[in-house]
């Protein structure tokens, strides 16, 4: 039974600002330091030169907060409460896009830790998903759950579905223990993902995930990989979906996450017609903001690509003059895709010729 006062008084305090984890580890080195460095070296970063850049920092906490002593790992689960719309919408967004901006949503509240261990003499750093942290690593030794083979952490209570935060304090606080490897001989995720971007356990290509294709890569999306893509316009997260260890997590009971209406109740080729104010407008709380008008539309005129038909070829053709040239080449793209479809199914339907 912990009876650390600091400790139980950061994790009170946590949990009455909604985080459903509170879990400690040491400052060291995170254990894949070595791990991330050839990930890197490998090129499988893809476009992310961010990742390299503060490289040394992101293996080095002492490097982001000197005297650091012990990295705080919280966790905020997302699992909706109802089954997915997507068969009813026709394309997919990843669950940690239905609702507002998670960056926003839990900046503020573990700013708001750090002033417990402020008030105890300590000096802090703190990142909701966007520092140099290997964030992963510190929640697998706090044991907040283990690496699973997508590479995504796996909570036995929260499942997959569930956002993480580092806060790095000067302080001393007993390390918990970590959590042990329960993937056993299951494979669900490799298996179902599909642009095989998980090459093996716990190894990511990132540059074929389509959380990568769809939110990181600026440019265009490589041909061979636009099929695979599927109706995805916006993250992937099938991974975690079908993970067995959802079963025991509970839904979310942050309002704030909840599905926003462009999650469920767009027509695809609706969001073609969005100029930049009105996407600025429609996405002003949500993470989709961060990729732009020009990435969205790439992303949609793919998904359109792959699944539209004639009734979606009068809006394909005007995003095919857009001025922006990204969108103008994949609404070209996905016009070509549709029209081939459609040659294709005329010839299965043309009568054979008699012998
Ligand atoms: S997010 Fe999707 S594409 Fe990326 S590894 Fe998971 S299943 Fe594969
Ligand atoms: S789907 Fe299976 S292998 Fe993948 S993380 Fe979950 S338990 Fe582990």
């Amino acid at each position: 039974m912990e009876t650390h006062p600091l400790k139980l008084a950061v994790q009170a305090h946590a949990k009455r600002l909604g985080f459903d984890a509170c879990r400690f580890a040491s400052a060291q080195s995170p254990p894949h330091a070595d791990a991330f460095r050839q990930w890197l070296a490998e090129g499988k970063a893809g476009e992310m030169a961010w990742l390299g850049k503060n490289a040394d920092r992101r293996t080095d906490p002492q490097l982001v907060l000197p005297g650091a002593k012990t990295i705080i790992m919280v966790a905020r689960n997302y699992a909706p409460a109802g089954p997915s719309p997507h068969p009813r919408t026709g394309y997919e967004i990843a669950r940690y896009a239905w609702g507002e901006d998670y960056h926003e949503v839990l900046t503020p509240r573990i700013r708001e830790l750090e002033e417990v261990l402020a008030a105890q003499g300590g000096r802090q750093r703190s990142y909701i998903d966007t520092g140099p942290v290997l964030e992963r690593d510190y929640a697998v030794l706090a044991g907040l759950g283990w690496h699973g083979k997508s590479t995504m952490v796996i909570s036995r209570e929260l499942g997959a579905f569930f956002f993480l935060g580092a806060l790095l304090t000067t302080l001393e606080i007993p390390p918990d223990a970590p959590a042990v490897d329960r993937c056993g001989r299951c494979t669900k995720c490799i298996d179902v993902c599909p642009t095989a971007a998980i090459t093996g356990p716990q190894q990511l290509d990132a540059r074929r995930c389509v959380s990568y294709l769809t939110i990181e890569l600026k440019g265009a999306i490589p041909e061979e990989l636009r099929p695979l893509i599927g109706n995805r316009i916006y993250g992937c997260d099938d991974c975690a979906a079908v993970c067995p260890w959802n079963r025991f997590a509970k839904a979310s009971t942050e309002v704030r996450f909840a599905a926003q209406p462009f999650a469920y109740s767009w027509r695809l080729r609706d969001f073609l017609a969005l100029d930049n104010a009105a996407f600025r407008e429609l996405f002003r709380d949500s993470p989709i903001k961060r990729i732009k008008r020009r990435g969205f539309l790439r992303n949609v005129c793919v998904a359109l690509g792959n699944t539209g038909g004639a009734e979606d070829l009068a809006a394909l053709q005007k995003a095919a003059s857009d001025p922006e040239p990204l969108i103008a080449e994949h609404a070209s793209w996905a016009l070509g895709e549709i029209e081939r479809r459609s040659g294709a199914a005329k010839q299965a339907a043309e009568p054979l010729l008699p012998a």
